[in-house]
């Protein structure tokens, strides 16, 4: 069998492994991406928080993005029958990014891909990860090419950003069932032949159901829409009643009063996915020798489009880390990895929670708005989830709980 040798391998080249391996190779480190798949692929994941272009750019990699004229995401509106909540990136507390894009996320991870190879990083598409042996915290991984040749990589650290892949988490037993009840999406894209002139048309919508079950509307700048519906497991099973994903998908853009104009009667560009379960988490974030990020280690929910973000933010640590540890330095990556990513997990985790229970849209559709309130919720839905003199970070576990309880005290004593 064929040996390579590395500092960093890099396992899976979507947003996370793009971030980490260029920040890794512009610090001069041997570094070398792994992908399973052949680009472009389709993967979901299209609404941005602003929180990313940090990364992008700390990563060198924005400029190559924003060349591609992506549309501009620069608020997110939320329907819920004739009530409408917007927010607005740059009418927020602290500091941040005022905007971000929404994308097609096979364009978007193919330049992103391509950027990493331009910057000279050795990225092999169709090379699957399929074993790993840790001796310390070196490494000699095994991957197989598309036509079934083997070779074994060794390196000094690992990084696994393999998203749904979740090589380490399946090789090392690190898996664990997610805090969040069970939720389930189908989505497809739409050529948007009814799109309106405008910011109506390009607008990012989230079109509440019920309390569990949203629609998202995500326009592209190529003509195309994503549209997508959420709800628990059992809900989205029972739209079809023979597990049809197309019919289930139609079956909820009719529910849409808003969208069924729009979408009810323009074609699916592909067979609509349906993705089961699909929060996950892992036992732990590190080990001797890897780090787990993005999607292989901890999601959520898409509600707050908060995905590509931890994806970033676990990307660009990991890589930060494993460079001072390669420098030899000793690296605390339970306080310096684990406990930072999961405080933000946590803020987003009691936000997600409070979005099912219907207290935080309670305050998104209280009004008249306050204005304080909407900036730092704002905050949160950029993704500045680390800054703790934001409130809304900060007391994440009690203020929406408390302040949703006060409004619906008022209104149950205007009622009386
Ligand atoms: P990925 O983008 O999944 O990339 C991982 C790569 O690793 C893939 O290219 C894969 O082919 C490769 N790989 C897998 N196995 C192997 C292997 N054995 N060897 C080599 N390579 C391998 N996030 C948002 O930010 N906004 C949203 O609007 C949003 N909506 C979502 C809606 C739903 C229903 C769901 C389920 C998720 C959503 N997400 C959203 C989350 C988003 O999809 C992920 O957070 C994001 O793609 C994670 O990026 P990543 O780089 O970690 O992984």
């Amino acid at each position: 069998m064929s040996k390579e040798f590395v500092d960093v391998l890099v396992i899976g080249a979507g947003p996370s492994g793009c971030v980490s391996s260029s920040y890794l190779k512009k610090n001069n480190v041997n570094v070398k991406v792994v992908e399973k798949t052949k680009f472009p692929r389709l993967v979901v994941g299209e609404s941005l928080i602003p929180r990313v272009m940090d990364h992008f750019d700390e990563a060198g990699l924005f400029p190559a993005l924003d060349k591609m004229g992506f549309e501009k995401k620069l608020g997110a509106r939320f329907l819920r029958g004739d009530e409408v909540c917007i927010f607005d990136f740059s009418d927020k507390f602290g500091e941040g990014w005022d905007w971000t894009w929404q994308v097609p996320r096979a364009d978007f991870d193919n330049t992103l891909a391509q950027e990493v190879i331009n910057k000279g990083i050795d990225l092999e598409f169709e090379t699957e990860v399929i074993d790993i042996q840790f001796n310390g915290t070196d490494s000699i991984t095994t991957v197989k090419s598309k036509d079934g040749e083997t070779k074994e990589i060794h390196s000094r650290f690992v990084i696994d950003s393999s998203g749904y892949g979740r090589v380490l988490p399946r090789l090392l037993d690190l898996e664990k069932p997610s805090k969040l009840s069970p939720h389930s999406a189908i989505f497809s894209h739409v050529e948007d032949v009814n799109r309106e002139e405008g910011e109506e048309g390009t607008l990012i919508s989230f079109d509440i159901i019920e309390t569990e079950v949203w629609l998202w509307v995500i326009p592209f700048s190529n003509g195309n829409t994503s549209v997508g519906i959420v709800g628990p497991t059992d809900y989205i099973d029972q739209l079809s009643e023979n597990g049809d994903a197309a019919e289930a998908l139609r079956k909820a853009i009719s529910l849409s009063d808003y969208y069924v104009k729009r979408f009810g009667n323009v074609d699916f560009l592909f067979e609509p996915r349906h993705l089961k379960d699909y929060s996950c988490s892992v036992k732990q974030l590190f080990g001797d020798g890897y780090a787990l990020t993005g999607n292989a280690s901890e999601f959520l929910d898409p509600v707050f489009s908060s995905g590509m973000a931890f994806a970033t933010e676990s990307g660009m640590l990991a890589a930060k880390l494993a460079l001072r540890q390669l420098n030899g330095e000793k690296i605390d990556w339970q306080k310096d990895y684990t406990d930072y990513i999961l405080y933000g997990v946590d803020v987003f985790t009691t936000y997600v929670k409070e979005w099912y229970t219907g207290n935080l849209q309670e305050l998104f559709f209280h009004r008249p708005e306050n204005e304080d309130v909407k900036r730092k919720i704002c905050a949160v839905l950029a993704g500045y989830v680390w800054n703790k003199d934001n409130p809304f970070v900060k007391k994440h576990d009690t203020v929406i709980k408390n302040l949703a309880n006060l409004i619906k005290l008022e209104k149950q004593q205007e009622q009386s």
